[in-house]
């Protein structure tokens, strides 16, 4: 099948047209600063009409089978993907205030794709979707009922298309059945999350009720002592004030200056200080969460590295890995450097459970998805 993939958000629109059958990407591409006026694409609306024109040439050739939208927060009602219709879009749409970044965004992309190209069949994939395993012990807050009742507070976890994609993937590579595999999963990107896989499913995650909680990332803090934000609002922040600085003006880019960790990695190799500590820091956190969801799991069968960071950065996987000597985890240098996109092992022989990196891939997971989708609603 030829799938759309569209990860819309609020002032950008990425896409990527796959073929699910070889898995090639035929087209890839990113609009930015939409809405923000000069030449820049009005609304999500236009923004698809760029893409349109800018894919005229190959959809001509093969036209779109589906559409695939990667949809931020699918409250309690979507545990998987699904075929997108008005009722859902509404169900999408009546989220927003539990991401009010994000799924007004993705709605407004189901939209203008719904006006282009109204028999297109469209399919929602959720970020939060893979995370609907997770026992009560780990998604409730031990706050009162009403606050779960009322606002649907609780922990849902996000980034579930990577971890569940990551997760499949890793349990190929060891030659583990899927609904046997304990693993650690750490997608460290510009957004960081961990999450604890047993028998192949995820049994808690680091992020709750929004992307805020758990560990340092690019511009979020993770956890801090939620009497914080109490404080800072009796020094007369407001609350637009207090989001703003823990999502945007938090994390490494307060600690360091700059969310870019290669920027960071250098400095610190060059001696910089406030690079180490900031390196320390966000290791200390990682390498402690890990501690606990290895425990959470039973005893991991691998932790696996992904995303832009986990990927890419060897010196980080070194620092982490160099907190875990407890749990007997060992890399192997020269594994540890090799620079790929294919999955792979880069522990030693002698550490206790292999750690892994295994490249991430949302986009061909969302197609993927779509495509069972659809199938599935016309087999
Ligand atoms: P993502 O959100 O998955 O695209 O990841 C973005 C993050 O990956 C940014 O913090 C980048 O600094 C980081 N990153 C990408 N390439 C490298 C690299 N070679 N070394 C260290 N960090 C990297």
């Amino acid at each position: 099948m030829r799938v759309l993939v569209i990860n819309s958000g609020s002032s950008s629109l990425k896409y990527q047209v796959r073929d699910t059958d070889t898995n090639e990407v035929a087209a890839t591409g990113l609009i930015e600063r939409i809405g923000e006026g000069g030449q820049a694409p009005a609304n999500h609306g236009e923004a698809m009409d760029q893409v349109a024109a800018v894919l005229e040439a190959e959809l001509a050739e093969r036209p779109l089978d589906a559409v695939g939208h990667r949809v931020v927060h699918g409250g309690e009602r979507f545990s998987e993907p699904v075929l997108i219709n008005n009722e859902i879009t509404r169900a999408i749409e009546r989220l927003n205030p539990l991401a009010p970044l994000h799924n007004p965004a993705n709605v407004l992309g189901i939209r203008a794709i719904t006006a282009k190209w109204p028999d297109m069949p469209q399919v929602a994939v959720f970020d939060t979707a893979f995370h609907r395993t997770l026992p009560e012990h780990a998604w409730r807050y031990a706050v009162p009922d009403a606050l779960y009742r009322k606002y649907g507070i609780r922990r849902y976890g996000f980034h579930g298309t990577s971890h569940e994609f990551v997760t499949g993937r890793a349990a190929e590579l060891l030659q583990t059945p899927l609904d046997e595999f304990n693993a650690v999963v750490a997608h460290l990107g510009n957004g960081v999350s961990l999450t604890a896989i047993q028998g192949g499913e995820s049994i808690d995650t680091s992020m709750g009720f929004t992307p805020l909680e758990g560990l340092v990332m690019g511009t979020r803090s993770g956890d801090i002592d939620p009497s914080i934000l109490i404080f800072l609002q009796r020094q007369g922040m407001s609350a637009d004030e207090i989001d703003t600085l823990l999502n945007r003006n938090s994390g490494l880019k307060a600690l360091f200056g700059d969310n870019d960790m290669r920027a960071i990695v250098d400095a610190a190799e060059a001696g910089d200080e406030h690079a180490r500590t900031t390196l320390a820091i966000t290791s200390y956190r990682l390498a402690k969460y890990i501690g606990g969801y290895h425990v959470a799991v039973g005893g991991a069968h691998a932790l696996i590295f992904t995303a832009g960071i986990g990927e890419n950065s060897s010196a980080f996987r070194q620092l982490v890995v160099d907190r875990l000597g407890a749990l007997g985890l060992v890399l192997d240098a020269e594994a540890n450097q090799v620079r790929s996109k294919e999955p792979r092992v880069i522990s030693s022989a002698g550490s206790a459970i292999p750690v892994l990196v295994v490249p991430t891939d949302e986009e061909r997971a969302i197609a993927e998805a779509t495509t069972a989708v659809v199938l599935g609603a016309h087999g």
